[in-house]
């Protein structure tokens, strides 16, 4: 029998802080008591914020933590051309299209609507849907506009997506979404708008290099944040698109400091390594987190 596959996978933008160690604990976790593969990934798509420093404390943490990962760890800047057949696929496929609309243009078109009295819609985010003006260009304005040096970013076209994929992607959920969805959850990507899939200086997004990886790693459990409960709806729409098996997920809870608000790595005093530098042991941090036994 095949074992079951988990994976945690920070991005070494920031330090990690007691919300990461909550996680990749939980994570670990569930992952012995499934008699599971650990995997480790690193998330540096976003080459300008992470650095290899910043991946070395990640390995420092975990390590001091206790947790052992299988090698090689997978780190996604390695694998851009994973990422981008996968968009050509979804580009063969007519299912994206290249957004020209600059954040400036976005927000005036916004501003003209709401003054004229329509709502415009938000993702779960809270970020305005993009306009999609530009999904009705022609092939050739398209290719004179990119040739032109025009900067864009490849965005899903949501309803031909949604279509494409026929009935609507639902997953199972062992943990909770942020209202208690539990079980099984239809999957509502529409509310995300025409979401981004890649952009001219990165080939792929979140979304998209998240996808490939748990497909192309086997993952079959994906243990997170809640903050990521509604991004998994875009998660199991690309699945169906590009034919990929969909692991179960199981959303945890969130770590929050003592006003409720969620942790940051803007945030350093919770990071793991301040906290080891006052004196703090891995048994203090499972404390803390209310995961001691
Ligand atoms: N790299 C993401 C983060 O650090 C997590 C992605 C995921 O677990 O799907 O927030």
């Amino acid at each position: 029998m095949t074992k079951p596959v988990f994976r945690f996978a920070p991005s070494p933008n920031g330090e990690l802080h007691l919300g990461h160690a909550y996680s990749a604990l939980v994570n670990w976790g569930m992952a012995n008591a499934a008699g599971g593969r650990f995997l480790l990934r690193i998330e540096d798509i976003d080459t300008t914020r992470c650095t290899p420093e910043l991946e070395r404390s990640i390995y420092r943490d975990l390590a001091w933590l206790g947790l052992e990962w299988e090698e090689p760890v997978r780190r996604q800047s390695d694998h851009f051309d994973d990422y981008r057949d996968a968009l050509e696929r979804l580009i063969d496929a007519d299912l994206v299209y290249p957004a020209f609309m600059s954040r400036g243009e976005v927000r005036a078109r916004i501003a003209d609507e709401e003054a004229a009295g329509r709502s415009w819609p938000r993702d779960p985010d809270g970020t305005p849907h993009y306009p999609g003006d530009d999904r009705h260009l022609t092939e050739a304005e398209r290719r004179s506009r990119i040739a032109g040096g025009a900067p864009f970013a490849w965005r899903l076209d949501m309803r031909r997506a949604m279509a494409h994929a026929g009935a609507p992607p639902r997953w199972d959920e062992t943990g909770l979404g942020p209202k208690e969805e539990t079980g099984v959850v239809a999957a509502a990507p529409e509310a995300w708008g025409d979401v981004v899939i890649a952009r001219k200086e990165m080939p792929a997004s979140y979304h998209l290099s998240v996808t490939v990886d748990d497909a192309l790693q086997g993952v079959t459990h994906v243990v997170r944040g809640r903050d990521l409960f509604y991004a998994t709806a875009v998660h199991r729409l690309l699945q169906e698109l590009l034919g990929l098996a969909a692991p179960c997920y199981h959303h945890h809870e969130l770590i929050v400091d003592a006003d409720g608000h969620k942790l940051s790595k803007s945030r350093g005093d919770t990071s793991l390594a301040a906290l080891r530098a006052g004196g703090m042991t891995p048994a203090d941090i499972t404390r803390l987190i209310g995961l001691a036994r």
